[in-house]
């Protein structure tokens, strides 16, 4: 038994597939567990994924298992080697160290013979119908099917069709290989399914070695068995499919026997969860590539600003069930706020500035005021930040006009500015709109920030940059990419994005944010965590991914 080191955490909550595990350790009916993590490089993985990856990987962590990464690529028409390279950058983000890296396409050969045995023990056929008249004669849910009426040939006539098959004699869809099961049996999925077709087309790993291609459900289980797996899971939509899995494992006669178990796919409010839908945004360009940080996808989340700590903290909490539901997606916003609250430094940053004269203050002057890095976590020390006559706030921190309760500036009414004085609104100026472009305000000297001054209190609070060494900043905002649920499942979901889905401002940083790199992350006073975008931030252009307000909406 190969042992490892791992940096698995201590212990994940309970769950039935965890219970199972444990039964069998120590029934002695497995000494060690192998899991994997099954993609089908045709995309990119999304959050649902990460889901199973963290599934698999912690099981096989907390029980001194192994856990194989493996290419389920036995689809040659819509898989990509540029999926193969995204996925394992993804799955090794989120802090996962596969044992074994497989492609299913390495088992061609194999999957080749038991196929070979299937049909020497007369348990499997090559049919000649179309897939129509297959899929026409495989009866319903309350009728039995039909029998093909190539059903019943020799082995020795089935094994040269069959190699003949191989040898790329028939096109596309002119034969099939059929296992020979009952076409009477309440489970459809043992109605003689089909188990290897013909595909003439370029394989991203095999290249044009083949041109027949096992099927899904016959392949998977030679798969696991192939690697010695223990304990394969999969989702619910798979349940019906696990006694066709039983029975390719008995009767190809593989040496080592996996179990299939079941467990209930992540579904997110909002959030579409299927490949096909997202590469259908990515292919229509109605989002900025797989990694738009509007999408679900791991790199999306990545670029976004969401921490692999925050993922698979979601993924651990909301639990493996056994019956479908879905989950709010405020509950990944609350898993980031949390990662964030003590790691991220706090600074300001203007998102839609206004300009303030402190007309008061002298002309020339700059003075450096103390500002703490994180007010909940000390340990993050403190930085110094310029103040001088001229300023920026946010434009909705002034109102000519207020309500009752605005408790920030208007005119006559004095606020804090936060670690620095007390600012009071004597005049304002408008454009020729009638917008209100700059304000005339006047500081008071014995506020300062930290100086202990009792005075007098003011009600609000309000955040500023130093106009003349701000950094000017672009700043990307983001809602749901989808706006309503129902229609999620329709075929028209193109239809229902959110229109204000993406929002760009241009507005100001505090001057040491010229040192911020690529994918740094912030707390900017009362808007919330924002991650530098790796994309578009440039040496004097600083771009900043919304990744989660500070409102918390949700708590567990
Ligand atoms: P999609 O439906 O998004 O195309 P898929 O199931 O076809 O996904 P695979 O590449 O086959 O994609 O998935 C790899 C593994 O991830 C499978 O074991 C699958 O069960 C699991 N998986 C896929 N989607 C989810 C999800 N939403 N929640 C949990 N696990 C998932
Ligand atoms: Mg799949």
């Amino acid at each position: 038994m190969e042992t490892k080191t791992t940096t698995a955490p201590t212990s994940t909550p309970s769950n039935f597939i965890k219970n199972i595990v444990n039964e069998d350790l120590k029934s002695g009916k497995v000494s060690q567990i192998i899991t994997r993590f099954p993609p089908e490089p045709n995309g990119y993985l999304h959050i649902g994924h990460a889901k199973s990856i963290c599934l698999n990987f912690d099981l096989a962590d907390e029980f001194n298992g192994l856990t194989n990464l493996r290419f389920d690529d036995t689809n040659p028409a819509k898989e990509d080697i540029e999926y193969v390279e995204s996925i394992k950058e993804d799955v090794a983000w989120l802090g996962y160290t596969w044992d074994g890296l497989f492609f299913a396409s390495n088992y061609f050969e194999e999957m080749y013979s038991r196929a070979v045995l299937l049909i020497r023990k007369g348990l499997a056929y090559v049919d000649e119908q179309t897939a129509e008249q297959i899929r026409e004669t495989r009866g319903t849910l309350t009728e039995p099917g039909k029998e093909s009426p190539y059903r019943n040939r020799s082995a020795e006539e089935n094994l040269a069709l069959f190699e003949r098959m191989r040898a790329g004699e028939f096109k596309d869809g002119e034969r099939v290989l059929r296992a020979k099961i009952d076409m009477s049996s309440p489970n459809i999925n043992f109605r003689d399914p089909v188990i290897y077709r013909v595909v003439h087309a370029h394989h991203h790993n095999t290249g044009d070695q083949w041109c027949i291609y096992p099927m899904y459900a016959f392949a998977h289980p030679l798969e696991d068995a192939i690697e010695g797996v223990t304990h394969s899971i999969c989702t619910l939509e798979f349940e019906d499919q696990r006694p066709f899995y039983d029975w390719v494992v008995r009767e190809c006669e593989m040496p080592s026997v996996p179990r299939q178990y079941e467990f209930a796919r992540l579904n997110l409010t909002n959030t579409v969860m299927s490949k096909r839908k997202l590469k259908q945004l990515v292919d229509e360009k109605a989002v900025d590539g797989w990694d738009d940080p509007r999408m679900p996808t791991i790199s999306g989340l990545r670029r976004r600003g969401f921490t692999p700590e925050s993922i698979r903290t979601f993924a651990r909490e909301i639990g493996v069930a056994k019956s479908n539901s879905t989950v709010d997606a405020k509950m990944l916003d609350h898993f980031i706020r949390e990662d964030l609250k003590l790691k991220a430094l706090r600074t300001m940053g203007i998102l839609n500035p206004l300009k303030v004269v402190i007309t008061n203050y002298p002309e020339d002057q700059v003075e450096m005021l103390v500002a703490e890095n994180n007010t909940e976590n000390p340990e993050m020390g403190t930085r110094e930040i310029p103040f001088s006559r001229e300023i920026y706030i946010e434009q909705d921190d002034f109102m000519e006009n207020p309500p009752n309760k605005y408790f920030r500036l208007f005119p006559g009414n004095e606020v804090r500015l936060k670690n620095a004085y007390f600012i009071k609104c004597n005049d304002f100026i408008k454009d020729e709109n009638g917008k209100v472009i700059e304000l005339h305000c006047t500081y008071d000297p014995e506020t300062k920030s930290g100086s202990g001054f009792t005075g007098r209190k003011v009600k609000g609070t309000i955040h500023w940059v130093d106009a003349k060494s701000a950094v000017p900043a672009e700043f990307r905002l983001y809602e749901p990419l989808i706006l309503d649920d129902e229609e999620n499942e329709g075929a028209s979901f193109l239809e229902n994005l959110n229109p204000n889905s993406l929002q760009i401002v241009q507005g100001f940083v505090e001057e040491n944010m010229k040192q911020a790199k690529p994918h740094d992350k912030f707390q900017f006073f009362r808007h919330g965590y924002f991650n530098v975008d790796p994309k578009y931030t440039t040496a004097d252009h600083l771009v900043f991914n919304l990744v989660v307000s500070l409102k918390s909406s949700f708590e567990v």
